[in-house]
């Protein structure tokens, strides 16, 4: 049985004073609900509101995880701009992304850069979410569950046994990412059971059983518990959506009915 994990990716929105609203809103409901018995949730700010958003947590107890959007793989040194694993569990976070379509596409990430980097975040304690999907062009050309064996196989190489709690892929195809489009719940459930395919082949059948493959690309309160409701599908990774409390909520109380439901 498979806890749902439901992740708030504010990409590079909000300003200060919004992201403590948002997190208020967020951790009054999850607290008042119950919401993080059945659910694990996350919200991965910019790295610059990290500290005033676990300010918020810490006042306002509820079982809300603070995450952040990336890390760079070296412990320390002259890497400007960039911020070490170390450095975000000083600021109090849990989890971080790694491999994001944004990093991967707009940045330039290559698969290799990203299995170093959730290697540091596992090494450092972190939990890791590994994101992974295939572009409009892959799909059409029928080679979404190439491209995704391919990115989880690389992103994973290296990635130790006992470092596998820590672990959660998140699926999400690259056209369905902030265009409004989903994938269908049954085409996301195909895509979910080959990454779990090759999660077992990776690492077993008691390992793969128990790793979360998160669904992403346009889940909204509306679409989620159709989604969620299929078998390989242990909640979502949510961009647009996150920055609205109500949506969020919505999308957080989907999966923790989907987690009764299963
Ligand atoms: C994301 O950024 O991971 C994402 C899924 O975005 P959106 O929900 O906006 O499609």
């Amino acid at each position: 049985m498979r806890k749902p994990f439901v992740g708030g990716n504010w990409k590079m929105n909000l300003d200060a004073a919004a992201a403590r609203t948002l997190a208020d809103e967020l951790a009054r409901t999850v607290a008042a609900d119950g919401l993080d018995g059945f659910c694990d949730i996350a919200i991965f700010p910019p790295f610059v509101y990290i500290p005033a958003v676990l300010g918020v947590l810490r006042d306002r107890p509820s079982g809300i995880m603070l995450g952040a959007q990336d890390l760079w793989p070296g412990p320390a040194g002259a890497f400007t701009g960039e911020v070490s694993a170390a450095m975000l569990i000083d600021c109090g976070a849990t989890v971080v992304l790694t491999g994001h379509s944004e990093r991967r596409h707009v940045i330039g990430e290559s698969d290799e850069l990203i299995n170093r980097k959730a290697r540091a975040g596992l090494d450092a304690g972190l939990s890791v979410i590994l994101c992974i999907g295939e572009t409009l062009d892959q799909r059409t050309a029928g080679r979404t569950n190439q491209v995704n064996e391919r990115q989880l196989r690389a992103g994973l190489a290296g990635v130790k046994p006992d470092q596998l709690v820590r672990l959660t892929i998140a699926y999400e195809p690259v056209w369905a990412i902030g265009t409004g489009k989903n994938a269908t719940p049954a085409d996301a459930q195909d895509a979910h059971a080959h990454c779990r395919a090759v999660l077992t082949s990776l690492f077993g059948n008691a390992a793969a059983a128990s790793i979360r493959v998160q669904y992403g690309g346009s889940v909204k309160a509306s679409n989620a518990a159709e989604l969620f409701a299929q078998p390989d599908i242990d909640g979502g990774l949510i961009g647009g959506a996150s920055l609205k409390a109500d949506e969020f909520l919505g999308i957080v109380k989907a999966a923790a009915a989907s987690s009764q439901a299963k």
